[in-house]
């Protein structure tokens, strides 16, 4: 299949997939790391996690599904720009070609600011679940506007602050915490993610569609050490997997995994990120039936 923002360059693809007309899914990679303030390297993440994944075993014990026979249709990476507003509009592009509530997308980054583009490109009934250490609402960094710490503050500028939940928060400056309280956003701190607590959020209930961006630096370092900006104290992989586990009704139609960074990586990082697109594509098929 081809698209009309065709960006997507051939890379290692995802092998353990079944070819049909039809895919279950739909992947792609953003090579993307310009922005980085500290270890940089994560453009180098959906080619390891695509390795990683092709040595996974795909069976989900947890929601009891074989995606060995589930068409992932792995389109590639972007071309990437080097410019990071450049990217977010490749990127809002090509979602807004692959965007449908019948398919789960998946993006793999990269760094954060890429989510920019996908979710502003979703339709405004989505409501949109934010797993990160840090808040990334800077007004700036180090004199730029529109960085991987700052991409979500911008985001706040256009998109209804009421349909943004913020989980794993544990790490931000001073001006990033008076803008939460300034702008009364939903953000659900330490000790509060377990996912009895979370699951009982309204948001929830009101939005049945969600999208769910995944900064790996919201679990704790032990778990995934191949990270841009590491930050202790943070979710255990179980955490994650008891909110999918208690997230039955809501219907994931979009996820991305950023900030995995393999040149600081001893490669469990680019393991429990595989295996999280295992568990949400997972948690997606059964949404179907
Ligand atoms: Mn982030
Ligand atoms: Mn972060």
């Amino acid at each position: 299949m081809s698209y009309q923002n065709l960006y997507l360059q051939e890379s290692g693809k995802i092998m353990k997939l079944v070819e049909s007309d039809k895919p279950n899914a739909k992947l792609f990679g953003v090579p993307f790391d310009s922005t980085s303030s500290f270890r940089v390297g994560s453009k180098f993440a959906p080619h390891e996690i695509r390795v990683a994944f092709n040595n996974l075993e795909i069976y989900s014990r947890i929601f009891d599904v074989n995606l060995e026979k589930y068409y992932i249709e792995d389109l590639g990476d972007v071309s990437a720009s080097c410019d990071a507003r450049v990217v977010s509009k490749q990127v809002s592009n090509l979602w807004k070609e692959l965007i449908t509530k019948e398919v789960p997308i998946c993006m793999l980054g990269g760094e954060h600011s890429i989510s920019y583009g996908s979710i502003s490109a979703l339709p405004e009934d989505v409501g949109i679940v934010v797993f990160d250490a840090h808040l990334d609402l800077r007004e700036e960094l180090n004199g730029s506007d529109f960085t991987h710490d700052t991409f979500l503050r911008r985001l706040l500028e256009i998109v209804d602050r009421r349909r943004f939940i913020h989980v794993g928060s544990r790490a931000a400056c001073a001006q990033e915490w008076e803008y939460v309280k300034e702008k009364d956003l939903r953000i659900i701190e330490q000790d509060c993610y377990k996912a009895t607590v979370l699951s009982k959020n309204n948001f929830f209930r009101k939005y049945k569609n969600i999208y769910v961006s995944v900064d790996m630096d919201v679990f704790d370092p032990a778990f995934a050490p191949g990270i841009g900006n590491p930050e202790p104290c943070g979710l255990s992989p179980k955490d994650f997997l008891d909110f999918l586990r208690n997230l039955r009704g809501n219907r994931i139609v979009g996820f991305d995994i950023v900030e995995v960074c393999p040149p600081y990586d001893n490669g469990n990082t680019s393991i429990l990120a595989a295996k999280l697109i295992l568990e949400i594509l997972s948690y997606c098929h059964l949404m179907k039936h």
